[in-house]
């Protein structure tokens, strides 16, 4: 919230009445709003009027000076909960007549800002009803309110209105509209508004044949207690379902769902069992229990309270609480809903491993009939897809990993006003952006661009963006990296539209697009890590040492070079990592140790691999933090195959105990900046050799880690003056990493900058690659 709403004085008139005329901007339609004016105006006796326009609502308030300024002050602090306010305008009018205090009807008023609100959870007042036998909203599975319900996946184009949502075919009962209606009521103007005579319904698919009502609901919890996997249709997609308890079911799915070990998230049904499950911080039960509802990455109690296959190999529960009333009914029984039925549900996304999520009910039939036993559909279409968010806390604030439901679109708040740009991000976990005005559009997570389903999917999110925000782009931006599919769109849309194309380097858009998160002026000094991304020499980097500002940036350091055997195939076999860090290290030394680190399987592929980086067949050089972290996983003995992307760093992470003891870092940083890693290596090594624990190892690796990236900072900031560090890059998602870094940053006087809403993986490559072209191509 802008905090800085600028306050006019209300000078007193002879009689003592002021007239006053508010403007607020932000999402503050759909979200009860107006009552709560209408609300708060009476109480105080004032009269005058509210309306809404594009993008915010205008209040005008006329009666004594003392009531008028209680008005200003209460204001944002009462504001409904739901409801973000951007910007507050106060213009003192003189006094007009005005008959009591009224709603007028909405005005479109051209070029202010749009906002539309993200979908969420189900509130309190709306459960109390749903668990209320003798409320005619009784176990309604659409029950909602202005509060709550879904909005964004829900709206086909603006303004947000019934008829522009997958609402308008269920037309309202006489109930309802009066509810609708009636400027005191919690649902007036909820559009999603329903009941059961008169909303839509759900359905069990089951073998062909059909159950309806709470017979479907029924049935579907039976057949989750019996180790059945059902599709669930949710708010923005489909998820597959099953007893978490329940090993074989467990297994079944992962097995049908070709995901072998990456954890599944799970829904429990309240925070006490969130608890039981896993430790919960005080941050992370906030997180839990937001409007948002994200899953919430969080360290399991042990022994386990699930089935192991939930999350084998990680130490972490992602966990999320109910978010729709469907999910509520599905996971509670008994007349008030007072019994558990289950502690917790898998629910994982609806899709094969990759794909785009299913959002349409004979898709999802069709998609996933060789995963799920049965489909508990509804008829309320969504329009847009839209992934469950997902969270962790660390000590510098929540960490995002995907940023989708309940966040989108609510867009990053810039100080600066942009042209339109729309930007295309790059390939994996990607997202588009789309700026206007001083708001920048990322769009939800889209998952890896690799094939045409994704770049349909892709497609779809980007003119959906472009027509509910109802902007052009003047300017279109993406990535460097020719092979991209987004890349390549880029390119072909500049053709067709005629609009110019700038394409940004892939580390340059992760440092900007922290940058543009906290607004910093620049330029700073960027630390980005991740796995890969193309380098303007055409090699692949990873772990850069950028000083940059929002056109441009210099890279003054980079991790020393390594090669990657057989190129993307190290990436899924960190093994070959160890070996390529191991025979750069050690030379031929390397014969003797691999087989005292390896085992045998993996050993006896080492003259392979020798062959392949002695006479330098397929073997591309990177300064990738990635490569680095998937070493000293392997050689440590923790991940020898990556079964999901980043596999090994982050199981590295999940046992690393951390240490306390004096690091080796301060002299990793040659004169050029380049940042060997040898001594860590050998660190590592060594410790493997002498039998130390992994636990102890990956610690140690971490705060070695560090100390090299602290180093290469500080030594930039000596040479630059430069105070303020950006840190981006898929990597700085390992809240050890980040927190050690950060703490030891700070400690020497630098200012950090961390993404705040953004995750910091390839997902924020879009926002800052709309910064760049902006700032290349602005006219000044
Ligand atoms: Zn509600
Ligand atoms: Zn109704
Ligand atoms: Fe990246």
């Amino acid at each position: 919230m802008d905090t800085s709403a600028e306050s006019a004085d209300m000078p007193p008139d002879a009689g003592g009445v002021v007239h006053a005329r508010i403007v607020i901007r932000g999402i503050v339609q759909g979200v009860g709003f107006r009552p709560f004016i209408h609300r708060l105006a009476s109480e105080l006796e004032l009269s005058g009027e509210v309306c809404n326009f594009t993008g915010g609502v205008s209040i005008d308030i006329q009666g004594p000076a003392d009531k008028c300024r209680e008005f200003e002050r209460r204001l944002i602090p009462e504001s409904p909960p739901i409801s973000v306010i951007n910007a507050v305008e106060t213009e003192a009018l003189s006094p007009e007549t005005f008959d009591g205090f009224t709603i007028q009807p909405s005005h479109e008023r051209a070029g202010g800002p749009i906002y539309v609100s993200p979908d969420v959870a189900t509130c309190g007042d709306c459960l109390r009803e749903l668990k209320d036998p003798d409320d005619r909203r009784y176990m309604h599975p659409f029950i909602n309110c202005t509060n709550c319900g879904p909005r964004y996946t829900i709206i086909g184009k603006m303004p947000y209105d019934r008829p522009n949502t997958s609402m308008a075919p269920f037309e309202m009962c006489e109930n309802c509209r009066r509810e609708y209606e009636d400027i005191t009521d919690r649902r007036y103007h909820a559009q999603p508004v329903a009941c059961p005579n008169c909303g839509p319904s759900v359905q069990l698919v089951l073998d062909g044949e059909t159950l309806d009502g709470s017979a479907a609901i029924k049935r579907t919890r039976e057949l989750l207690k019996t180790g059945k996997i059902v599709a669930v249709k949710g708010l923005g997609g489909f998820h597959l379902a099953c007893d978490a308890t329940d090993a074989d079911a467990v297994e079944t799915l992962r097995r049908r769902k070709f995901r072998e070990q990456k954890p599944l998230a799970v829904m429990v049904p309240d925070i006490d069992t969130a608890g039981a499950l896993a430790h919960i911080s005080d941050d992370a039960r906030e997180l839990l229990q937001s409007p948002q509802t994200p899953i919430v990455l969080v360290r399991k109690r042990l022994p386990e309270g699930l089935a192991h296959e939930v999350a084998p190999d990680s130490r972490d529960y992602g966990i999320m609480l109910p978010y729709t009333p469907i999910h509520h009914i599905l996971l509670r029984e008994g007349v008030r809903l007072e019994e558990i039925a289950f502690t917790a549900l898998v629910m994982t996304s609806g899709n094969l491993s990759d794909e785009p999520l299913c959002i349409d009910n004979e898709e999802a039939i069709q998609r996933l009939g060789g995963i799920a036993d049965a489909f508990l559909i509804h008829d309320r279409d969504i329009l847009i897809g839209c992934d469950d968010s997902v969270v962790r806390d660390s000590n510098d604030g929540p960490i995002f990993l995907r940023r989708a439901r309940g966040y989108i679109p609510f867009p990053v708040q810039l100080e600066q006003q942009m042209q339109t740009v729309l930007a295309y991000g790059a390939m994996k976990n990607t997202t588009v952006c789309l700026t206007s005005g001083k708001n920048a559009f990322v769009s939800q997570h889209l998952g890896d661009l690799t094939d045409a389903q994704s770049l349909d999917f892709f497609k779809k999110i980007t003119a959906h963006l472009q027509d509910i925000f109802q902007a052009s782009p003047e300017i279109l931006a993406c990535d460097l990296h020719p092979d991209y599919l987004s890349t390549r769109h880029a390119q072909q849309q500049a053709d067709e539209l005629e609009l110019p194309l700038v394409q940004s380097q892939h580390h340059h858009a992760h440092i900007v697009s922290c940058m543009a998160e906290h607004d910093a002026d620049g330029p700073v000094i960027g630390l980005a890590c991740d796995g890969a991304g193309l380098g303007e020499d055409n090699t692949i980097w990873g772990c850069e040492v950028l000083v940059s500002d929002y056109e441009d940036y210099e890279r003054i350091g980079h991790l020393k070079y390594v090669r990657l055997p057989g190129g993307d195939a190290a990436v899924e076999q960190p093994f070959r990592m160890g070996m390529s860090y191991l025979y750069e290290i050690y030379g031929s030394e390397a014969d003797e140790l691999i087989p005292s680190i390896y085992p045998e399987e993996i050993a006896e592929k080492w003259p392979m691999f020798r062959q392949m980086l002695q006479e330098d067949i397929n073997c591309p050089k990177a300064s990738s933090a990635g490569r680095l972290f998937d070493a000293i996983s392997s050689l440590a003995g923790v991940c020898q195959h990556a079964t999901y992307e980043g596999q090994p760093a982050i199981m590295l992470e999940g046992i690393a105990e951390r240490q306390d003891n004096e690091t080796i870092g301060a002299t990793l940083v040659d004169e050029d900046l380049v940042m060997d890693p040898s001594p860590l290596v050998r660190q590592a090594v060594e410790a493997v050799l002498e039998g130390v624990e992994p636990a102890v190892i990956a610690g140690q690796f971490h705060r070695e880690f560090a100390e090299m990236l602290h180093n290469a900072a500080i030594q930039t900031s000596e040479e630059t003056g430069i105070q303020t560090v950006a840190l981006s890059g898929g990597t700085f998602a390992n809240g050890i990493l980040v927190e050690t870094l950060s703490a030891r940053l700070r400690n020497s006087g630098i200012e950090v900058l961390l993404h705040k809403s953004l995750p910091p993986g390839d997902a924020c490559l879009s926002l800052g690659q709309a910064l760049i072209a902006h700032h290349r191509t602005k006219k000044d």
